[in-house]
């Protein structure tokens, strides 16, 4: 026994906690009022900062005489300990000592009362620092439980939703989401039961006046709560909203904008009727073409045709049905194309089609295939309707005007000479000829002074036809060029035949083709179906070009070798 009442008073005298025994001194009511100080241990001596002998038998009024709330409290926390026969507890800033307690009373009998004091100054300081921390952000803080129940949350949360801290703590989150986030708010929720901290999450709350604001939060779950802050970003979205509806609004304008400059481009470059481009598109594309030609040294050539007699089809059918010629040219000469063909609507019933790449001989062909394609395809109304193609390859840095210019003279021609056909170029007039140079080259000597001085002569007799075209003079000129390129020719097989070159045969033919081009050519002109400019297409282009420079130089030197073997073995 007397062993258990020291351990009990070695407890009393240890404790960490102070403790007390109150005598109750009650009023004539029986209300407590007071209380006599019975019993105090040295925690007490110390949290008050007295020594016992000051303290036990006095009156707790006495010891702590500033009526205050506080006292008032304590004292009515003793009757009501004496009276429930339960504990109270009570926390409270004994402001004379400077610390937080937090007080349990309890009642031993009917007049006393033991009282066991915890310091909490630390707890309560750090809860005041979590508050003060809180209240102070301006971010919306809250903490809750890992059910999404809010425990505390700031000012801000009234600031924002306009709810009392009180309306709050104590409610689940979910029950202020708008329905359409209540899904993603509770997958959110669940992931931080899987204790991953969450970013940028956005839903939204109603305020309480009724309306939604959206909150971006953060939240990392710690232990069995959830730490969480959040913004208001509904201003944000909004302007975010503004902006997309008047970027969209630009963007829209710009595609417009677009259209209607495409639509601009195309009506100008293209053709109404036949939705061809025009000679506006032409006029832009041409110097590029013509750079790229020059550049790589390629060849391109122009074909020019106009519809034959097409101011008969008008007269006849009418001009809607002449429009529709026009277009079923357009459908038929567009299957001919090659992808990078450009055809285009000149004006009228007049068309061109250059072609890239293309040397004259192709273009021919493709100009022949075209026409036989018009002369084989009748309109369903207005029958049959031919054209005639003019068709020039373009010199090496030749002007777009001058070869256009050959290209319509070839077409005139095609026309003249009885339409419905294809005609190439020809250089037709004295200005051509000048930027033709047909005086002698040193590259032209043969070596053979009997073969160069009939090419001299041939030269002679073909700029004599040549300026003095359309005159009298030119059935002269035609026979006397004739004569001599028949003796030339002979002359010059019969060499090449005796020096054994091996050629020779193969020249020989190319000089019979020759003549019998220019035959024909001479027939036509008499039966009076071509004009004189029809010999030049031949004579500069098929004699001189193609026959002289091309063709006969390469037995040039041949001929120097086996000529000058023969003068050294023959005596001098
Ligand atoms: P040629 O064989 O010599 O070319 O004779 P042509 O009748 O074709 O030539 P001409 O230049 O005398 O007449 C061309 C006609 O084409 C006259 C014009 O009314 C007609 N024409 C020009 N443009 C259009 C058009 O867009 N639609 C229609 N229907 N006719 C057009
Ligand atoms: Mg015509
Ligand atoms: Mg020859």
């Amino acid at each position: 026994m007397s062993n258990s009442s020291h351990y009990h008073r070695t407890l009393f005298e240890r404790s960490p906690n102070a403790i007390a025994y109150h005598r109750l001194l009650r009023n004539d009511t029986g209300a407590v009022c007071d209380s006599l100080l019975l019993h105090v241990n040295p925690t007490l001596e110390r949290f008050f900062q007295r020594p016992a002998s000051e303290l036990i038998g006095r009156r707790f009024l006495e010891v702590y005489p500033h009526y205050s709330e506080r006292t008032q409290r304590f004292i009515s926390s003793l009757d009501e300990a004496s009276r429930s026969q339960t504990e109270i507890t009570l926390s409270f800033h004994a402001h004379f000592i400077g610390k937080w307690l937090r007080t349990t009373l309890f009642a031993l009998d009917a007049d006393t009362v033991a009282s066991i004091s915890t310091d909490i100054t630390q707890e309560v300081m750090q809860e005041m620092e979590f508050t003060g921390f809180l209240q102070s952000n301006l971010d919306m803080l809250a903490v809750g439980d890992k059910n999404g129940r809010f425990i505390r949350v700031n000012q801000e949360f009234e600031n924002i939703l306009g709810y009392s801290t009180d309306e709050l703590e104590g409610q689940l989150v979910t029950d202020f989401i708008h329905p359409d986030d209540l899904e993603a708010t509770l997958a959110a929720l669940s992931t931080l039961q899987e204790e991953i901290p969450l970013n940028q999450f956005i839903n939204r709350y109603r305020c309480k006046t009724g309306e939604y604001k959206y909150l971006e939060w953060r939240a990392h779950p710690i232990g069995n709560y959830i730490y969480a802050s959040a913004r208001d970003t509904s201003e944000r979205r909004r302007l975010e909203k503004e902006l997309q509806a008047v970027n969209a609004k630009l963007s829209e304008q710009t595609a417009l904008l677009t259209t209607q400059n495409h639509r601009l481009q195309l009506q100008a470059t293209t053709d109404e009727l036949t939705g061809l481009y025009n000679r506006y598109f032409l006029d832009q594309v041409l110097d590029e073409l013509l750079d790229r030609a020059d550049r790589y040294n390629e060849t391109i050539s122009l074909v020019i045709f106009d519809l034959d007699r097409f101011k008969k089809v008008n007269d006849t059918w009418g001009h809607p049905v002449g429009d529709e010629v026009l277009k079923y040219t357009t459908r038929l000469a567009k299957k001919h194309l090659r992808r990078a063909d450009i055809l285009v609507r000149l004006g009228g019933e007049e068309f061109a089609l250059l072609m890239p790449q293309t040397n004259l001989n192709d273009a021919i062909q493709a100009a022949e295939k075209l026409r036989q394609a018009l002369e084989t395809a009748p309109h369903p109304t207005a029958g049959c309707t031919t054209a005639s193609f003019g068709v020039a390859e373009r010199l090496r840095a030749e002007s777009f005007k001058r070869w256009y210019k050959r290209a319509d003279q070839a077409m005139y021609i095609a026309k003249e000479s009885g339409r419905n056909r294809v005609m190439p170029s020809s250089i037709e007039d004295a200005h051509s000829l000048t930027n033709i140079d047909l005086h002698w080259q040193p590259a032209w000597n043969s070596g053979s002074r009997e073969i160069d001085s009939q090419h001299h002569k041939l030269l002679e007799l073909a700029t004599l036809l040549l300026n003095q075209r359309g005159s009298l003079q030119t059935e002269k000129n035609l026979e006397e060029l004739t004569a001599h390129i028949d003796f030339h020719f002979s002359a010059e097989a019969r060499l090449l035949a005796k020096l054994h070159y091996e050629g020779a045969a193969e020249h020989a033919q190319l000089h019979q083709k020759l003549l019998a081009k220019f035959d024909q050519l001479i027939q036509t002109y008499r039966d009076g179906a071509i004009r004189t400019s029809a010999f030049f297409s031949f004579i500069i282009d098929d004699l001189i070009m193609d026959h002289m420079l091309k063709e006969d130089v390469k037995f040039f030197s041949f001929l120097r070798q086996k000529l000058a073997e023969s003068d050294s073995h023959s005596p001098s």
